[in-house]
């Protein structure tokens, strides 16, 4: 097994854009914790692999307490082989990081954090609802450092309403004096059933112009590949040793168990995901009978997860590989579909490699659903 993501599914209060499963009734987190622990023994048999890799996302994973990650993490070190050198991730707010929960996390297992920043604007981190300002992102990275973490992500987002290359600018210009190792950054969606959404639909904010988004993402990556960043994923910008060994090990068709509400898993063949209901979850704690949907995977949805994870990243997609796993048909398929793209200079090849060029990752989308089966 690749690794191990414990889905954590609380937050203090909802953001404006996030459609994510969570909920705020924080009462449920005791019960909860005792939950995960009985789903992580119950599961044990879905995997003799050593866990290279364990992430805690959410929700928040930073609104448990020190009894909840030492419970969790017995129950872990318990029922699993955790490699020695196993990367372990806590995705953290600004908010959460007081010098107090800097120090208790620094006690524990973990060796990587994800800070939910977003922005260093404080009218910005408004607009979002963040729980945080620019100024006590800037505080809570500085403690994780002091702290002796060494291996730091931030999450930041472009693309808000109202916002200019020259905001943005200066938000990546903040990121960079951090001296992290680790940055995602991604284009504000506006996914149905969020205010965010509501408040386009009713006209109350407008979208950034299209060219303004391709403009940031431009400076983006020009600005972060600068300051010794790789663009190593669509969305993840990492200095030499610290890209994210979790999320490739998605992209890259590992295994993965994913525990608590509505995480999902991957075991090769067939992806399965848990009910998504705190509270459902916490009922099955006794039965043992974690509610789950699966699908096995058709050989030609495998093929469509290997060109969308396959291309998002600078490794792109292994022609070979293609070949021998997927058949003749599809790989003629993709490369008849591939041709107009390579002709532009949007795809390229080399060494039995088809990747984006940097021209082509501005279009991404537009490529990756034309070389999809459907
Ligand atoms: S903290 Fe993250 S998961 Fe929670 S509401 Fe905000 S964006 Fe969503």
């Amino acid at each position: 097994m690749a690794g191990i993501y414990i889905h954590i599914p609380f937050c203090k209060t909802r953001c404006t854009y996030c459609d994510f499963y969570m909920g705020t009734n924080e009462s449920l987190l005791d019960a909860f914790v005792d939950t995960l622990c009985a789903e992580a023994k119950i599961r044990k048999e879905e995997t003799g692999e050593t866990v290279e890799t364990i992430y805690f996302g959410g929700g928040t994973p930073s609104r448990l307490h020190r009894a909840h990650f030492d419970r969790i993490f017995d129950s872990l070190f318990s029922h699993y082989t955790i490699a020695p050198d196993a990367e372990i991730t806590l995705e953290a707010n600004p908010d959460d990081l007081t010098g107090d929960y800097v120090e208790m996390l620094s006690q524990l297992p973990f060796n990587r954090l994800s800070i939910g920043i977003q922005s260093f604007s404080d009218e910005e981190l408004r607009f979002l609802s963040r729980r945080h300002n620019g100024r006590e992102a800037v505080d809570a990275v500085r403690r994780c450092q002091q702290q002796g973490f060494r291996n730091i992500s931030i999450d930041l987002m472009y693309g808000l309403p109202g916002q200019t290359t020259e905001i943005w600018r200066d938000n990546l210009q903040h990121a960079i004096r951090l001296d992290i190792q680790h940055i995602s950054s991604y284009h504000l969606i506006y996914e149905e059933k969020t205010r965010m959404y509501r408040l386009l639909k009713a006209g109350k904010i407008q979208p950034v112009p299209e060219e303004t988004s391709t403009e940031m993402f431009a400076l983006l990556i020009d600005t972060l590949t600068t300051h010794g960043f790789i663009h190593y994923e669509i969305s993840a910008f990492g200095k030499p040793g610290y890209f994210s060994r979790h999320n490739i090990s998605y992209w890259k068709d590992a295994t993965y168990l994913g525990l608590g509400p509505a995480a999902h898993s991957y075991d090769g063949q067939s992806r399965s995901w848990n009910i998504a209901s705190i509270t459902r979850y916490n009922q099955t704690k006794e039965s043992g009978l974690f509610e789950r949907t699966s699908e096995q995977l058709s050989l030609p949805e495998k093929y469509n997860e290997f060109i969308l994870t396959g291309l998002r990243t600078m490794w792109g997609i292994n022609l070979a590989e293609l070949k021998s796993r997927f058949g003749e048909t599809l790989f003629q398929f993709c490369m008849e579909n591939a041709k107009k793209y390579l002709d532009q200079g949007l795809l390229s090849t080399e060494d039995q490699t088809m990747k984006l060029t940097r021209e082509g990752i501005f279009i991404s989308d537009g490529i990756m659903s034309d070389l999809m089966w459907v």
